[in-house]
C-alpha cells in the first residue's frame, strides 16, 4: 500500500474551492449509527453541512470515498509526542539532548501520529516544555504537519513521585525541585505550581497522583498526593478554567483525586469497584491505555531493557491493564481513548481499538471513545469530534467494514485535518 502524504500550508489568504466528500458509509458518533452514501461539504477548515446522496458542484472538488467507511478524526486522550520509550539508551536522553533536538525529533512523532487519523492529541507531560509547546505552536502555524495538541507542560508530581524529574539522579544532580519545575507539597505550592502552569501556557493540567512504572523509583501504585493537596490543586485549575488528569495505578491514590473532582484517570490499573463506582457517580473519565500496558509487559520480558527497579513494576502493572478496563467498561465507568503513545511507538496509536474490542467493547462504542467521549473530555464537543456542521473537517477514512475487523482502524487510507488533505491512499 503507498501512502501519499501531501502537506497543504495554507498559509495566505487565497479563497479556497469547497471540498465534498462522497461518503459511502459515514459514521454518526452521537447517534452510533452508520449513514450510507453522504456527502461531506467542507468549506476551509469547517463542515458546512452533510448532505445525503452523493452531490456535486461545478466549482467544489470532489474526494472519492464512496467505498470507504468515514470517520471523524480520531482524537488521543494520553500521548508525550517528545519522546518515544527505547531502554535503556531513552533513559540517558536528559543528559544529551538539547531543546532544539527533542523538538526536531518530536515534528517525526507528530507527524506519524496524524498520519495514523489521530487528528487531535492531549499531550500529557513533557521533560522539556520550551521543546513541548514549540511543537504545539509550529503545528497550529502550519509550519509542520501534526495533531492539534491539547498541552499539559510538565506533570505536577510531590517530592519523589513519580514525575519528579530529578529521580534516580546522583546526589549533586538532585537539587529540591520546586513549583516551578512541576513538584509540590502542601496546598500553597499545589497553587502555585498550576498557576505556573497557566503562566507557562499549558492547555490542561496533569498531575501523577500514585507510583508510576517508568520512574526510577520503587513503588508503583503507592498515593503521592494528599486529600489537601489535591483539593488546593482543584481549586486553583478551576480558576484558570483547566481540566485535570491524573496518573493513577493504586486504588487509594486514584480515589483521593477523583474525590477532589479530577477530570480524567489514567491508566487505573488497580482500579476496584469502589473507585469505579465513584467515577460513575462524579462523571470522571477514564483513560486506560491498555497499549502501553502491553508494551511495558512485553519489555519486561526482555533482558537488560529496563533497569532493575522498572522491570518488576512492568510486569506487573503491564498485563492488569486490559482486564481492569474490561470490567470498567462492563460497571458503565465513561471511557475516552488513551494509548501513553511516546511509551508504546507513536504512529500505532490505533490499536489501543483492537485492545478495547478484544476485552469487550463494541466497534462503535471504541470510536465513541476516541470522538465524542474525548472531545467532551477537553470540553471542544461543540467543535471536535463529529462529521456535522459546524465542525472542524477532521475526516478519517477505512476501505472496507470496521464494525467486522476493527485492525482496520489501525492504518486509514484518508486523513484530512482542518479541511487538508494529509493522507489519501488513492492518489
Ligand atoms: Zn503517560
Amino acid at each position: 500500500m503507498r501512502y501519499l502524504l501531501v502537506v497543504m500550508m495554507v498559509l495566505g489568504g487565497a479563497a479556497q474551492a469547497d471540498t465534498l466528500i462522497h461518503a459511502g458509509r459515514l459514521v454518526d458518533v452521537a447517534e452510533g449509527k452508520i449513514l450510507s452514501e453522504q456527502t461531506i461539504r467542507i468549506e476551509g477548515d469547517r463542515i458546512a453541512a452533510i448532505e445525503s446522496g452523493f452531490v456535486t458542484d461545478a466549482d467544489a472538488q470532489v474526494v472519492d470515498l464512496s467505498d470507504a467507511t468515514v470517520m471523524p478524526g480520531f482524537m488521543d486522550m494520553h500521548v508525550h509526542l517528545l519522546q518515544e520509550l527505547n531502554p535503556p539508551a531513552s533513559y540517558a536522553e536528559g543528559f544529551y539532548m538539547n531543546s532544539a533536538d527533542v523538538a526536531l525529533r518530536a515534528t517525526v512523532y507528530a507527524r506519524r501520529t496524524l498520519e495514523a487519523g489521530f487528528t487531535t492529541v492531549r499531550d500529557l507531560g513533557v521533560r522539556d516544555i520550551e521543546a513541548g509547546f514549540a511543537l504545539r505552536d509550529a503545528i497550529n502555524q502550519g509550519i509542520v504537519p501534526g495533531p492539534r495538541i491539547f498541552a499539559a507542560g510538565k506533570s505536577i508530581a510531590t517530592t519523589g513521585g513519580h514525575a519528579d524529574p530529578t529521580n534516580g539522579l546522583r546526589e549533586d544532580l538532585r537539587g529540591d525541585p520546586g513549583p516551578k519545575d512541576g513538584v509540590i507539597n502542601g496546598p500553597e505550592e499545589a497553587f502555585k505550581a498550576v498557576r505556573q502552569r497557566y503562566k507557562d501556557g499549558s492547555d490542561v493540567i496533569k498531575l501523577t497522583v500514585t507510583g508510576g512504572v517508568l520512574s526510577l523509583a520503587k513503588s508503583g501504585d503507592n498515593p503521592q498526593f494528599t486529600d489537601v493537596e489535591l483539593e488546593a490543586i482543584m481549586a486553583a485549575a478551576q480558576d484558570y478554567n483547566f481540566v485535570v488528569a491524573v496518573h493513577a495505578h493504586g486504588a487509594e491514590g486514584m480515589k483521593r483525586a477523583i474525590r477532589a473532582g479530577v477530570h480524567s484517570v489514567e491508566h487505573g490499573t488497580y482500579m476496584d469497584a469502589e473507585a469505579m463506582e465513584l467515577m460513575k457517580e462524579r462523571g470522571t473519565w477514564y483513560v486506560p491505555t491498555i497499549s502501553a500496558g502491553k508494551w511495558v509487559a512485553d519489555l519486561s520480558q526482555q533482558e537488560g531493557k529496563l533497569p532493575d527497579v522498572v522491570r518488576p513494576k512492568a510486569a506487573a502493572v503491564g498485563p492488569q491493564i486490559q482486564n481492569t478496563f474490561a470490567e470498567a467498561w462492563q460497571r458503565g465507568v465513561p471511557i475516552a481513548f488513551g494509548t501513553d503513545a511516546g511509551v508504546s511507538p507513536h504512529g500505532a496509536n490505533g490499536r489501543e481499538f483492537t485492545f478495547m474490542v478484544e476485552a469487550g467493547m463494541p466497534v462503535m462504542e471504541a470510536l465513541r471513545a476516541a470522538t465524542v467521549n474525548a472531545a467532551t473530555l477537553l470540553r471542544v464537543e461543540d467543535e471536535i469530534g463529529q462529521l456535522a456542521a459546524g465542525y472542524y473537517a477532521d475526516v478519517v477514512a477505512v476501505r472496507g467494514d470496521p464494525f467486522s475487523d476493527v485492525t482496520l482502524l489501525e492504518s486509514p487510507e484518508f486523513v484530512m485535518k482542518n479541511g487538508d488533505v494529509v493522507v489519501n491512499a488513492a492518489q
